[in-house]
């Protein structure tokens, strides 16, 4: 295997694109060359504007942490990282206060912005800013169209009794508390994907599905009219690894995500989601941990070849071992 295609979200994608190349180069996966080529397909629908700035956070997530400039405790943003022009915004009392960019990470979203309204697309920005950070794999943007996923909560004072508030202002803002009972992905449907994704897919030898959120992550990447058909035709095999472990996401808000959408929070029920692909849904393998492995038979029944490892991200030799019993699952 020469080609590997990496669907990811940002901080759980990322880690594990950390680890997946500290195995892969040291030749660590079975059946796949170590200098194989990987490439990324990046979800764009948390990306806002904000203070006039185009931000893409998943996109930054994984370029900064595979271009060794993320701020390793928090996960994202930059590392030595400064926050002068939040305190000077704040002080004018510019909203929205909640959300604050660095001073570094606000040097990133300035080329953006600017080569967009120069009219170069997402994807050629991605490509530039890549340049500076050399990640070690081709990032894509999954689209090249604004997309926006916005989540409807509980809100007593309006009419219809909810209000929709735009993701970020879901996670920042609210910190994923309040019950989400919706999830509108405004633009998907109208959006195409970005050049060279349908072809990452198409032509890989193996396509892995990080533990990232499979709702507002890979499920949004999934509902790029196009990618569900690429994933449903490749000849490469798909595996995906779960971000539900002992019934629960590890960190972030994929509990949350998966309530709203009327999925049980259990690797098995996930694994079920996004279904085998004899029978319509996008994986031929579906990685668990050990403590889940009770959940191994309904997954060997609905068709997905199945395995129980550890499945904690705590460091890159873990994560690479991850990595390997997710490739060796569908090897030979
Ligand atoms: P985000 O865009 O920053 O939210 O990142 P992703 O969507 O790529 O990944 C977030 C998900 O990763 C979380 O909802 C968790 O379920 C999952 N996750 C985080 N750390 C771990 C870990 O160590 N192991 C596993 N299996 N999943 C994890
Ligand atoms: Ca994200």
């Amino acid at each position: 295997m020469r080609n590997i295609t990496v669907l990811s979200g940002g901080m759980g994608g990322a880690r594990f694109l950390q680890g997946l190349l500290h195995g892969l180069r040291r030749g660590d996966l079975p059946g796949v060359a170590p200098d194989a080529e990987v490439t990324v397909v990046a979800n764009t629908a948390d990306d806002w504007w904000v203070h006039g700035l185009k931000v893409c956070p998943d996109l930054d997530t994984v370029m900064y942490t595979l271009g060794a400039g993320i701020d390793r405790e928090r996960g994202w943003g930059r590392r030595e990282e400064t926050w002068s022009i939040r305190e000077e915004l704040t002080a004018y009392g510019v909203e929205p206060t909640w959300f604050g960019l660095g001073d570094r990470d606000v040097a990133t979203h300035l080329v953006r912005t600017q080569m967009l309204d120069a009219g170069y697309s997402l994807s050629q920005v991605t490509g530039a800013l890549c340049r500076r950070w050399q990640p070690g794999v081709t990032l894509l943007p999954m689209t090249d169209d604004r997309v926006e996923t916005h989540v409807a909560i509980a809100d007593p004072d309006s009419p219809s009794g909810r209000r929709v508030v735009h993701f970020q202002e879901y996670w920042v803002r609210l910190r994923a508390e309040v019950p989400a009972e919706a999830v509108v992905v405004v633009g998907l449907d109208d959006s195409s994907p970005a050049p060279g994704v349908v072809e990452a897919i198409a032509e890989a030898d193996l396509v892995l599905l990080p533990p990232s959120n499979p709702v507002v992550s890979i499920g949004t990447i999934l509902g790029v009219p196009g990618l569900r058909e690429a994933l449903a035709d490749t000849a490469a095999p798909v595996v995906g690894i779960s971000p539900i472990v002992g019934g629960a996401h590890v960190r972030g808000m994929a509990e949350q995500m998966l309530s709203a959408i009327g999925v049980e929070v259990t690797a098995g029920a996930v694994g079920r989601h996004y279904g085998a692909r004899a029978d319509g849904g996008v994986l031929d393998g579906w990685l668990i941990d050990e403590r889940d492995a009770d959940q191994l038979a309904q997954l060997t029944a609905a068709g997905l070849r199945a395995g129980a490892v550890p499945l904690m991200m705590t460091d890159d030799d873990a994560t690479a071992a991850m990595a390997r019993a997710a490739v060796e699952l569908v090897a030979g």
